[in-house]
């Protein structure tokens, strides 16, 4: 549905794909993908699935098992960038468990300089261009850690205590990033060891708040970025699964359900947009709205002066 859903929205909306290489001690014969080409990815029906035959699924790109972190993140720069001109940007990791979200957004267990996820390279990117612009506008970005589980926000930048009105981190570095950022995951890991890799079934989303106050005039713009590594996707048999399993499928299930439906109505351009299902619809309004003509004119005037 997401998938049908988001070809209607080229334009506002960008859909990558990422294959992930096969990890030691998988069964390569089981691959199912026959090509890639640019935007086009083939895969192997099985007779099981119904009719055997292939089948192409349309991106905007898609990257194979080599493709290189850095590689993902430089289609998505420009993006990132346009932040700082007060646009509210929203890059989601949609997939099953063990498909490469995190992989993708953070990177591997042991982080290398080549390895660094979107998150890092996304950070360092907008340091390098605020650094860049500083003689004509005064930045500041500040960054927050929060995981949805089961329909209730935590903070993680918190040492693992559950706030409320989590707080802002101001940063200015990426140690500043990476420091916050193992912080968050310390907690996630305590708590997966104690639930059985819970992260997995949570949503886990860094939020960027930028501001950006030009000197010559003091006109003040904000910008948002979300960076979401989303709950596994998969689905759960319902008939395996019972007490707290079941309620957290029943809430990954509804979250992502109210995210396809928001996307939806923002395609069909309805006047009621259904933010207000799940709390991850409700953290994302911001980046996920469709009438921003208001902020986008501010904007567009603000990044004529600075541009
Ligand atoms: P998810 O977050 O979707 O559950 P992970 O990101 O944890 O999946 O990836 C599952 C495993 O595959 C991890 O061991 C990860 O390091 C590895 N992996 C994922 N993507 C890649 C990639 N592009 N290159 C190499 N290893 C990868
Ligand atoms: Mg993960």
């Amino acid at each position: 549905k997401l998938y049908n859903l988001v070809q209607d929205l080229k334009g506002n909306i960008r859909v990558y794909c990422r294959v992930r290489p096969f990890l030691p001690g998988e069964p390569t014969a089981l691959s199912t993908v026959e090509h890639i080409d640019e935007g086009t990815i083939t895969i192997r029906v099985p007779s099981k699935y119904g009719k055997e035959g292939h089948k192409p699924f349309m991106f905007n790109k898609v990257f194979g098992p080599s493709a290189a972190q850095e590689e993902v993140f430089s289609d998505m720069q420009p993006l990132v960038r346009s932040v700082l001109d007060g646009y509210n940007v929203c890059i989601f990791a949609y997939g099953q468990t063990g498909s490469g979200k995190t992989f993708t957004m953070t990177g591997p267990k042991e982080l290398t300089e080549e390895s660094l996820g979107v998150n890092y390279r996304a950070l360092a990117d907008l340091f390098l261009l605020s650094d860049q612009r500083k003689d004509t506008t005064s930045y500041q970005i500040s960054v927050q850690m929060l995981e949805i589980y089961n329909e209730q926000i935590r903070n993680n930048s918190q040492n693992g205590i559950n706030v409320p009105e989590a707080s802002l981190m101001p940063v200015s570095t990426t140690d500043d990033v990476i420091q916050l950022m193992d912080l968050g995951h310390m907690n996630r890991a305590v708590s997966s060891t104690a639930m059985n890799d819970r992260s997995s079934r949570s949503h886990s989303c860094v939020t960027v708040h930028v501001q950006g106050r030009d000197l010559t005039s003091g006109t003040i713009i904000h910008g948002s970025m979300h960076l979401v590594d989303l709950a596994g996707s998969e689905r759960v048999d319902k008939s395996e699964v019972t007490g707290d399993r079941l309620k957290e499928a029943q809430h990954i299930n509804k979250s992502l359900s109210a995210l396809g439906d928001v996307i939806s109505s923002l395609s069909q351009k309805t006047s009621h947009v259904p933010y207000r299902n799940s709390k991850l619809t409700q953290l994302l309004q911001d980046s996920l709205e469709a009438d921003t003509l208001g902020e986008a004119i501010s904007t567009l005037k603000f990044a004529e002066r600075v541009g």
